[in-house]
């Protein structure tokens, strides 16, 4: 059984210090069986960053298509009653914490717990982008991602690849997907305009191109989990170096990824090839992963809308 004694220890190791602003990234599985659950972690955590310091998780609720609300008409979130995160054990701990603040942009939220909950949650309104949270954490207080356990990403590629998008004049066709949330006696859709990469594309240039060359990195144990601390500025400026070098390489050559076969601008195929490409795979038997992939052509096809 890991204790709260031994995470200290294990996160001191890895680099946290009092008055760090970090983000988080944790599954709690790979840490093992800590005593007394995932909240001995937040505990461990706090502890050592005290009241100067800030920790920030993704409460990324369950959404649905914007076009189709008319069948969501009675679930109705407010900052009273939020919807519960989709983005693992953590962020559901992490939201039930004492003194955390959920974003008021409810429809893209973080929960942020420390000094600078308030200010970040606050100005985190429905009207700014999605990540602009995170993008004022690196900018104003050098955030940190720690990631234990999972893929390697370190909270920064939405952000590099959407600067890059528009920057390039690129956009990705996708639905757009939100919630109905209310205000005061108001209640009103709320969707996000956000593009999703290739996590297969990214992962592999990452490996290669990426993660070896970054100055400010430290690897360790926290409890059985492999852990990594980054810092985000720097692998925000590298992420994005790399893909405004040449946009496609985020594109995997997976013939069956939807996203880059056709969602992008820069996608390398269409609409038809893809679903004369899924309807032989139904014919050759995979008809599960078939129809599934016809599902989400389709609410791109009549759903989709330009984002960056
Ligand atoms: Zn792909």
């Amino acid at each position: 059984m890991i204790t709260r004694e031994s995470l200290v220890k294990d996160l001191i190791s890895l680099g946290i210090k009092s008055g760090d602003t970090l983000f988080l990234r944790i599954s709690y599985r790979a840490i093992g069986k800590v005593e007394e659950g995932p909240k001995t972690f937040l505990d461990a955590l706090m502890e050592i960053i005290g009241k100067e310091g800030t920790i920030i998780l993704t409460a990324f609720p369950k959404k649905y298509i914007s076009q189709l609300k008319f069948f969501h008409q009675k679930e109705v979130y407010s900052s009273e009653n939020p919807p519960k995160p989709i983005t693992g054990a953590m962020s559901v701990v992490a939201q039930a914490y004492p003194n955390a603040k959920l974003s008021r942009k409810i429809e893209f939220p973080f929960v942020v717990i420390g000094k600078y909950a308030e200010y970040l949650t606050t100005s985190h309104t429905h009207e700014k982008r999605g990540y602009w949270l995170l993008e004022e954490a690196i900018e104003k207080f050098d955030c940190y991602c720690l990631r234990i356990g999972g893929e390697c990403f370190t909270g920064t590629t939405h952000i590099a690849f959407t600067k890059v998008l528009r920057a390039t004049g690129n956009y990705q066709k996708k639905p757009k997907y939100g919630l109905y949330i209310r205000e005061g006696n108001c209640v009103k859709w709320y969707d996000t305009n956000n593009t999703i990469f290739c996590h297969t594309a990214f992962l592999k240039a990452n490996s290669k191109y990426i993660y070896p060359y970054l100055i400010h990195k430290k690897e360790g144990l926290v409890g059985n989990g492999h852990a990594v601390l980054t810092r985000m500025k720097e692998t925000l400026q590298k992420e994005e170096d790399y893909i405004n070098q040449d946009v496609s390489r985020m594109l995997c050559d997976n013939k069956e990824c939807l996203l880059c076969r056709v969602s992008f601008s820069f996608s390398d195929s269409n609409v038809i090839i893809y679903l004369v490409r899924q309807l032989l795979q139904l014919c050759k038997g995979n008809i599960r992963k078939a129809i599934q992939n016809i599902r989400s052509l389709l609410n791109n096809v009549f759903f989709g809308i330009k984002q960056q």
